[in-house]
């Protein structure tokens, strides 16, 4: 397992952890100073940006992004509002290529509304995948399939466990050709009897790895989110389990927190790399 004292390079800042205060020019000049390789930037920050600029910025500071978040949800109660999903979908790759995302990361939308039919929804989420993958192998940034903590299904993520985005990935990319991959995030598989067995299985399909911790109690499902170290996650164990894989890309700090949200970017990049260090 790779050592991550003072290797601030393997790390990146999910800029969700920073609370979407500062425009992301600012967000790579603060990671820049402390020596981080990646971030992973949100949809909604690349809007007012000149996407060119943001990239030689990033070039400029030796730093990747480690993934674009997030997808639009794939389940609606209409044919029409799942084709305009996945036609944005399709523009947010383009964006994803333009930064040379290591991957588009899918959070893939809980029931439809006004639906109790879950097969329905995990039908409609196949389905948007299945048409949006060779847009994805033609930009060159693979589809990462986040699965999300049960909790979420019914508004979230229908996707729930790793188990459930490696059968999917074995049944609309059996070959790899579309480099259909998992994106592992400790706070959504942490309780999962099955993560070790399943990690193993992913094999070469883990794209990215996110790190947070499960705090007890747990106040919000969503906003709650702890720093590493302030939880009950078994971060390192994990890891091991990830790197055993292969898997050499970056541990990606992402905190929803309405607690560190709360805090300047400064004081919560300087303690994300002191427990990305010791924590993770
Ligand atoms: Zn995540």
């Amino acid at each position: 397992m790779r050592n991550l004292l003072q290797r601030p390079d393997l790390y990146s800042i999910n800029t969700a952890t920073l609370g979407f205060n500062s425009p992301l020019p600012a967000i790579i000049d603060a990671c820049a100073q402390r020596g981080i390789g990646a971030i992973a930037p949100w949809r909604r920050e690349l809007e007012n940006q000149h996407l060119p600029d943001i990239a030689r910025q990033l070039a400029a500071n030796n730093m990747a992004v480690s993934g674009l978040c997030r997808s639009s949800y794939y389940t609606a109660p209409t044919l029409a509002e799942r084709r305009r999903a996945i036609a944005d979908n399709q523009r947010a790759l383009d964006d994803a290529a333009q930064l040379n995302a290591a991957c588009y990361i899918q959070v893939v939308g809980g029931l439809a509304q006004g639906s109790k039919d879950l097969d329905e929804a995990r039908n409609q989420v196949k389905e948007g995948i299945r048409q949006l993958l060779p847009h994805s192998r033609a930009v060159g940034v693979p589809l990462a399939l986040e699965p999300l903590h049960p909790m979420t299904t019914a508004d979230r993520s229908c996707l729930c466990t790793l188990r459930q985005a490696l059968d999917w990935c074995d049944e609309l990319d059996p070959d790899g050709e579309f480099g259909l991959g998992v994106a592992v995030d400790v706070y959504h598989v942490w309780w999962d009897p099955d993560l070790a067995s399943q990690i193993r299985r992913a094999g070469k399909r883990i794209l990215a790895f996110h790190v947070s911790d499960w705090l007890v109690p747990t106040n919000d499902l969503v906003n709650g989110r702890g720093m590493p170290g302030d939880g009950v996650i078994d971060i390192p164990a994990i890891r091991q389990w990830v790197e055993n894989t292969g898997f050499n890309g970056a541990i990606e700090l992402e905190i929803f927190s309405s607690y560190w949200w709360q805090k300047d970017i400064n004081h919560i990049l300087d303690i994300s790399v002191d427990r990305i260090a010791h924590y993770c």
